[in-house]
């Protein structure tokens, strides 16, 4: 038996989420590596799922979790054996195939990508989808010519998982970075992480003009609807935006203006089904260039049982940066 936080599907079709126990005949049969897991993390997806906010889960009864690390203990996958050490994103685990807030997973080989050489099961879930996506979205601004030379970067979602780490990223790298917030009281957490300046949020929230006084080489966006229309107003002549999430809105209510006369490029990043050369690109990355003392900073621990009350927190806004579970607790 093996402890797992379990969702079902109530009939009014609310969500049941519950820490429970699971035995190995109640894993997936469709997966070829089976794991212990040592650590996962609370995305705001999984908050989705954990609330039911969103209909993020489409197969029940559901082990929620699209992010975990720890050890392979049984594998008939070519690629990996007993004692090796994995980090797993996405592929639709804890959505459609029972995820990693659990002791316990089987998963397919092909999903999982070898944990970089020295990376603990704890740095890899502090950093998590939230980070890995934050590199994604930072290698691409860079691989599109954004260098620090550039000018100002804007990180919006500023104090969450992914502009949390985003900032550590670039600024480690030595581009000015700008941190657009709803919580001004953290304007300190977010200088220590990095942030040159910060801006509240309200600036960008609201409907604007289509073309604005620019400002922006580069953006990191994990926000959205008029934020993300507003930054792209903002972003200077041949400047380029990224755009991961929807914390704001998943509506993009703005015009084809700062593409068509300020050749803006708007670059969209998924994590979820990335290619696996993809992946460990930017892991690498991850390992060599993010600051352990920031992801320190960045990173709160809790149990497998605090997961159900921080679901609802994260999709509150109330979590400043990344929350790491410790599944054996
Ligand atoms: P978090 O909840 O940790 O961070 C989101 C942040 O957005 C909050 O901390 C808050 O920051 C800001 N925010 C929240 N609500 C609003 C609002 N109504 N208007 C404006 N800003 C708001 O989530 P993550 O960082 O984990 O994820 C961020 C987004 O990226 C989510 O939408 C997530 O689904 C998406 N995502 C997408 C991925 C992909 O593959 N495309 C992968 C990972 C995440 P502050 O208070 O500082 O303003």
């Amino acid at each position: 038996m093996f402890n797992a936080i379990l969702l079902n599907k109530n009939e009014d079709g609310t969500t049941d989420a519950r820490l429970t126990q699971l035995d190995d005949a109640q894993l997936p049969v469709d997966g070829d590596v089976t794991v212990r897991i040592d650590y996962s993390t609370i995305n705001y997806k999984d908050g989705l799922a954990i609330t039911g906010k969103s209909p993020v889960v489409r197969k029940w009864p559901m082990v929620p979790g699209i992010d975990g690390a720890g050890e392979v203990i049984a594998s008939s996958h070519p690629e990996w054996k007993v004692g090796d050490a994995f980090v797993l994103n996405g592929w639709g685990v804890g959505e459609v195939h029972m995820g990693c807030l659990a002791q316990r997973a089987r998963l397919k080989g092909e999903w999982l990508i070898p944990r970089p050489a020295g990376m603990s099961a704890k740095t890899a879930m502090a950093i998590g989808t939230a980070g890995y996506t934050a590199m994604l979205s930072a290698m691409a601004l860079q691989e599109q010519g954004v260098s620090k030379d550039s000018g100002e970067i804007l990180v919006t979602g500023a104090s969450g998982g992914v502009g949390s780490v985003a900032i550590a990223i670039l600024s480690g790298w030595g581009y000015r970075v700008v941190a657009s917030t709803g919580k001004l009281a953290e304007a300190d957490y977010l200088k220590s992480l990095g942030a040159a300046d910060v801006i509240d949020r309200a600036e960008l929230s609201a409907a604007g003009k289509p073309l604005q006084k620019e400002r922006w080489a580069g953006v990191v966006d994990a926000v959205g609807s008029h934020t993300l229309v507003n930054a792209l107003a903002q972003t200077r002549y041949g400047g380029v935006v990224t755009a991961c999430g929807l914390a704001q809105g998943m509506d993009l209510p703005g015009s084809v203006a700062p593409f068509i006369l300020r050749g803006i490029r708007l670059l969209g990043i998924d994590s979820v089904m990335a290619p696996k050369a993809r992946r460990i690109a930017a892991w690498q990355r991850l390992a060599t260039d993010l600051d352990a003392a920031k992801l320190d900073a960045i990173t709160h621990e809790i149990t497998l049982a605090e997961a159900l009350s921080k679901a609802r927190d994260i999709i509150e806004g109330k979590v400043r940066g990344r929350l790491v579970v410790n599944v054996n607790s």
